[in-house]
């Protein structure tokens, strides 16, 4: 699809430039063995992700206690303290951090749309700290690209501010920027409701729900955006 008339491309970091759930396929299956757990228990740790995450989003719990949750649940040890739960799931991150890739189109697109003349932004609900490497390990650390990690301003997508900060941070008019994410609600409804246009990277991830058939702004691959004035 082509982007023409936009200032600023906001893009999402996991499962949009990285590959978060190859990299969780892999780390989790390291650290189920670590364990003596069985592997290949994907579908269910991602269950227990979104529940945790999502509460997070909503304002119910801090970010590091739906890590810890997301530990005890999975592993069924829900009465260990803070600390020995934040240990566990260092575990599972051991793992998750040493398959970081980005997808294959990640750095070229990037470069598009910098060459277009376009602010480019990665608006992200991780961490600071985990991002930062994340974009290391991914080759995505790209002199004008702003990495704006939202848990440093306790304000995750979809709630109204996050798009806001990120049209700060670039210096974009929300109406003259772009977000572009695998996550329905978080980069594409929400930003369409903070006056940004929302465009859907659908793969067909089990937590995608299908694009609707109206929907224009809709990607299977990075490679398919067009930047232009
Ligand atoms: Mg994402």
């Amino acid at each position: 699809m082509i982007l023409a008339g936009y200032d600023g491309i906001l893009f999402d970091l996991d499962d949009t430039l990285m590959d978060h759930t190859g990299a969780s396929i892999k780390g989790l299956d390291s650290w189920c063995a670590e364990l003596g757990l069985p592997t290949g228990q994907y579908e269910r740790w991602a269950e227990i992700e979104y529940k945790w995450v999502s509460r997070y989003e909503r304002g119910d719990i801090t970010h590091p206690q739906q890590r810890r949750e997301r530990a005890k649940e999975f592993t069924g040890q829900l009465n260990l303290s803070d600390e020995e739960a934040t240990q566990l799931y260092a575990g599972f991150i051991r793992g998750y951090q040493a398959h970081w890739t980005a997808f294959n189109n990640a750095i070229p697109t990037i470069h598009n749309a910098l060459a277009a003349g376009k602010k480019v932004g990665i608006l992200t609900n991780g961490g600071r700290e985990m991002q930062e490497g994340k974009v290391r390990a991914g080759d995505l650390v790209i002199e004008g690209v702003e990495l704006i990690p939202l848990v440093d301003y306790d304000a995750p997508k979809p709630r109204p501010r996050a798009y806001s900060l990120g049209c700060e941070k670039i210096g974009t008019a929300p109406e003259r920027t772009a977000m572009i994410g695998d996550n329905w609600l978080n980069d594409v409804e929400g930003a369409r409701q903070a006056g940004l246009t929302g465009v859907y990277f659908y793969q067909g991830l089990a937590h995608q729900p299908k694009p609707q058939p109206a929907d224009q702004e809709v990607i299977s691959s990075l490679s398919q955006l067009v930047f232009s004035d």
